[in-house]
């Protein structure tokens, strides 16, 4: 077959990244959604750890498509996601670096949300005349289920769940997947028309979505701020990634956009289906989970549910007895009058000044890890107005005290490598009434595998404490 009687017959013809500077774009998009993957050739760029490229990688197969993987790290860090292809036909697993050859010789890549817009070999697809995809755009192209997909820079996974269980208790068959790291590509099959996807959609995943993608018919976008600046590069960027869940909406579909967040109150909504305006706290019942922030997660899961058809009732008695989700400001501990939170998920400022907002009485916080470019003057100035002092750990330990100590030169604080000599500082000082709160507001990679592994690192940490520093 010729390459061009080839690209005629391929399954989809979209993916462009870059819809203003790509040849890709230029050409008119066909959308079959029963895709013939029989030997086409696909390479899935980034296996990656978080289930997406296994979940893209066996649905290709399946498939009958002939799948080169190819990561840039090294076999042992993959070998959990390794193992969950052994009984898959994959033509070549090439790790340790990406070979420029199998670019140039795909017809598709499948481009982990990680990798950035302008890697090279993502340069070398386009130019051999690839077409770029990814997991997300695979699934919203074979999804038959109605899709409600969320987004925002802090309380998607938390505003999911809430989704999840609402539909659940709804009586609707309901599917929870995407960012919050679980693959849904293989169960795809599965669905029907009458189910129902609630999809976490990250920035990174967005920005690779192709222009011609399907949108989920509900779109929900719960706050939009500083995040991911270093791979982004700008804050418009940013915004523009998050905004296009809804900048191709259908006419029929709902767009549910918070408006008690000072960015996304200030979105055109026009470029929207319908657009809800989340913002009535009052509706929502007392809630288990703590927090202004828990509140307006719950307004926007209320909007979402309410607009797909489930009853208020419903909606107030699943949200009442939602529990909140690990990692996410949990209580995990009380010891001699002392309270211990985990909210390690917190990766970003905004996060961690919702935790400060939402924990009542003294707090002594611990905070650090990697930041990923964006401004911590607002955290800074958070931790001394609300703060009995801070202990500080990680690569950012010592940017975030400089900042804290030009608001207020004599704010008690200790900076130090590691996370449990910083635990110990704040226990020694702490008093009984006081909480002691884990809520980095920077990612985990620098110290650890993930936020999980630094939660759980702090929970035995506080089951170690030593004796002989209470009071
Ligand atoms: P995401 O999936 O966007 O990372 P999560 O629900 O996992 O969001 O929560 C991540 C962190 O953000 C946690 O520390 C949580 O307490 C905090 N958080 C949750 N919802 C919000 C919100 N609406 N505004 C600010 N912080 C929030």
């Amino acid at each position: 077959m010729s390459k061009a009687a080839r690209r005629k017959s391929r399954p989809f013809r979209a993916g462009t990244l870059h819809a203003a500077t790509s040849r890709a774009a230029r050409t008119p998009v066909s959308r079959p959604d029963s895709a013939d993957w029989a030997r086409r050739r696909v390479t899935v760029m980034g296996l990656g750890r978080h289930g997406g490229g296994v979940g893209a990688a066996r649905y290709l197969a399946s498939r009958g498509a002939l799948v080169t993987i190819s990561d840039q790290a090294p076999r042992a860090a993959l070998a959990d996601s390794l193992a969950q292809l052994r009984d898959v036909p994959i033509k070549a697993v090439h790790l340790d670096g990406h070979d420029p050859a199998d670019f140039r010789d795909a017809e598709y890549v499948v481009v982990n949300p990680a990798v950035h817009l302008d890697h090279i070999c993502l340069r070398i697809a386009r130019d051999s005349g690839a077409v770029l995809t990814s997991e997300s755009e695979l699934f919203l192209r074979a999804c038959p289920a109605a899709i409600i997909g969320v987004t925002g820079s802090n309380g998607k996974s938390t505003t999911c769940s809430m989704l999840q269980a609402i539909l659940t208790a709804a009586g609707r068959r309901t599917w929870l997947g995407g960012n919050i790291g679980r693959s849904l590509l293989g169960e795809v099959d599965t669905m029907t028309a009458d189910d129902w996807v609630v999809l976490e959609l990250s920035s990174f995943q967005l920005a690779h979505l192709g222009d011609a993608a399907p949108l989920p018919r509900f779109a929900v976008v719960t706050n939009c701020t500083t995040n991911h600046l270093d791979w982004h590069g700008d804050m418009a960027s940013y915004v523009q990634a998050k905004q296009r869940i809804v900048s191709r909406q259908e006419p029929d579909s709902v767009a549910v956009l918070n408006a008690l967040d000072a960015e996304v109150a200030g979105w055109d909504a026009s470029v929207a289906g319908r657009a809800l305006w989340a913002w009535e706290l009052e509706r929502i019942p007392p809630l288990a989970v703590p927090g202004a922030h828990n509140r307006q997660n719950a307004a926007c899961a209320s909007a979402a549910s309410s607009a797909a058809g489930v009853d208020e009732s419903v909606i107030c008695r699943a949200l009442a007895d939602f529990k909140g989700l690990e990692h996410r400001l949990v209580l995990v501990a009380e010891v001699d009058g002392r309270r211990f939170y985990n909210d390690s998920k917190s990766t970003t400022p905004a996060a961690t000044l919702a935790a400060l907002d939402a924990i009542e009485g003294p707090v002594w916080l611990l905070a650090g890890g990697l930041a990923k470019g964006v401004a911590l003057d607002g955290l800074a100035h958070a931790i001394v107005e609300r703060a009995r002092g801070a202990g500080l750990f990680g690569v950012a330990r010592e940017m975030i005290r400089s900042l804290v100590q030009s608001e207020r030169a004599d704010f008690p604080v200790h900076s130090t490598a590691r996370l449990a000599d910083a635990l110990v500082w704040c226990w020694r000082r702490s008093r009984p009434g006081d909480a002691i709160l884990l809520s980095p507001a920077c990612a985990s990679y620098d110290q650890f595998r993930d936020f999980e592994e630094r939660g759980e690192t702090f929970c035995q940490l506080v089951r170690e404490l030593p004796s002989s520093c209470k009071d």
